[in-house]
């Protein structure tokens, strides 16, 4: 055993000991752990100055009382948080997601993967995340407003162009940073370096909505495209029916293959035909409405109630998770062998468990981590960003094409830095040491700070 490998050890269980009960941080750290040692053996200073040390503890974790009132007087309060992580390579960056689910746990694993997201876009922003408990779910579109602004009331004086820069996440999408920044507006000015996901008319990017979605198809596309191969005929699984599951699914099918699932949290649909996106597009982002309407419309799809589209017996060649975390456990690993699926790619933040990558990568199937596969959203933000410094607004050709560029180079990175470190294939140890090694060049510059 190396010394780097008992040096992780002792710092793995160091970790655990601290924070007992973040199941999801600590599974983010186990995971970026995993595959670490072959850099550190060569990199001996990284030890010697206690890198691993610094890059796990956020430099900064605020939490904060979130009171609004409901549409019937009463009142209500939630819990607001944001992380700032790293600000190694540039200002935090990184979301804003409202659900009941949020806690400080998944958000220290949403904002360390995104230390390593943001890095391997090759743009200069250090990784932040956020949000609240608070369920927009069944909200009107007046409460959504009313804790909006009322979220903003405490995080603007944390955050700012040069300093963190949030964005959208699940739950909040492009009217919920319209409201936040219409609030920010009116305590701090005008100053729209300070949210990305933005609207086209106060400063958003053209592609910034396709952007996730779009990428994570970029990614595997040159995948495909490495062993002379490319989407065309490739029957497609997907998960989630948010914004990044339904640009992965126009994406697809504008690339020539077929997606026959998407999922919300009651359920999944089965479409043989390909999902109809028009009708899906209109159901969830106009209507905003459940699965269960899909199938009223499209007489050619099937909707199973309280079940993962990962249990769905049908032969396919890709999976694109597009969800949330921990979706596909070992059985849905298994069960995407059983059908045939040769490559999986994260549209979801950590949507695999770490038993479940093992078991896929024991039968070779090539797994694109989040931190690499989904980066396409963060890209664009940073993109963005760079608009509203220069007040100018690029067309939505030139920010595809950047980002098809940014995402080639993402896959390059990842399967280059994999194969020089004789892990030839795993993507997701190419992800974590060509991003961890930017980051710690960076701290290492910088001196103790
Ligand atoms: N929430 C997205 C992510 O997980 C985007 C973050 C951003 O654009 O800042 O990367």
């Amino acid at each position: 055993m190396s010394q780097s490998h008992s040096l992780i050890t002792e710092l793995q269980t160091k970790i655990h000991e601290k924070d007992p009960g973040q199941v999801e941080f600590l599974q983010a750290i186990d995971e970026f752990f995993s595959n670490l040692t072959p850099f550190l053996d060569k990199h001996p200073e990284i030890s010697e100055k206690h890198i691993l040390d610094m890059i796990t503890e956020p430099e900064r974790v605020l939490q904060f009382r979130v009171p609004w009132q409901d549409d019937q007087g009463e009142w209500r309060i939630n819990r607001g948080f944001r992380v700032q992580f790293n600000s190694a390579i540039g200002p935090y960056k990184g979301g804003l997601r409202f659900h009941p689910s949020v806690n400080l746990s998944i958000l220290k694993f949403l904002g360390f993967e995104q230390i390593f997201k943001n890095a391997l876009t090759g743009l200069p922003i250090g990784g932040g995340k956020g949000g609240s408990d608070f369920d927009p779910k069944g909200k009107s579109d007046s409460e959504i407003m009313r804790f909006c602004q009322s979220f903003m009331t405490e995080l603007h004086r944390h955050i700012g162009p040069n300093l963190d820069v949030p964005a959208g996440d699940i739950g909040v999408g492009g009217r919920e940073i319209g409201y936040l920044y219409g609030q920010y507006k009116r305590l701090r000015g005008n100053d729209q370096g300070v949210l990305t996901g933005k609207g086209l008319t106060f400063g958003g990017s053209l592609a910034r909505t396709e952007a996730t979605g779009y990428g994570l198809v970029y990614f595997v596309k040159h995948l495909l495209a490495n062993s002379d191969d490319s989407f065309k005929d490739k029957t497609v699984l997907v998960s989630g029916s948010g914004n990044v599951a339904i640009y992965a699914i126009e994406k697809v099918h504008a690339l020539g293959g077929l997606v026959v699932t998407a999922s919300d949290s009651s359920g999944y649909i089965y479409d043989p035909e390909g999902i109809n996106l028009d009708l899906l597009k209109d159901i969830k982002e106009v209507k905003r409405e459940r699965l269960t309407e899909y199938v009223k419309a499209r007489p050619s799809a099937t909707y199973v109630a309280g079940e993962s589209v990962w249990q769905h017996q049908v032969k396919a060649d890709i999976a694109l998770p597009c969800a949330t975390q921990n979706e596909i456990d070992t059985e849905g690993a298994k069960r995407l062998i059983e059908n045939g699926v040769k490559i999986v790619a994260e549209g979801a933040n950590m949507p695999t468990t770490l038993a479940a990558v093992d078991i896929l990568h024991a039968e070779q199937v090539t797994y694109c981590p989040g931190k690499a596969a989904n980066a396409g959203g963060v890209a664009v933000s940073a993109l963005e960003m760079s608009q509203n410094s220069a007040r100018l607004a690029w067309t939505f050709d030139y920010v595809d094409q950047e980002l098809d560029k940014i995402m080639q180079m993402i896959y390059e990175n990842c399967r280059d830095t994999a194969a020089e470190f004789g892990l030839e294939n795993n993507l997701l140890a190419g992800a974590n040491i060509a991003g961890f090694k930017k980051v710690a060049e960076a701290m290492l510059a910088q001196g103790l700070v």
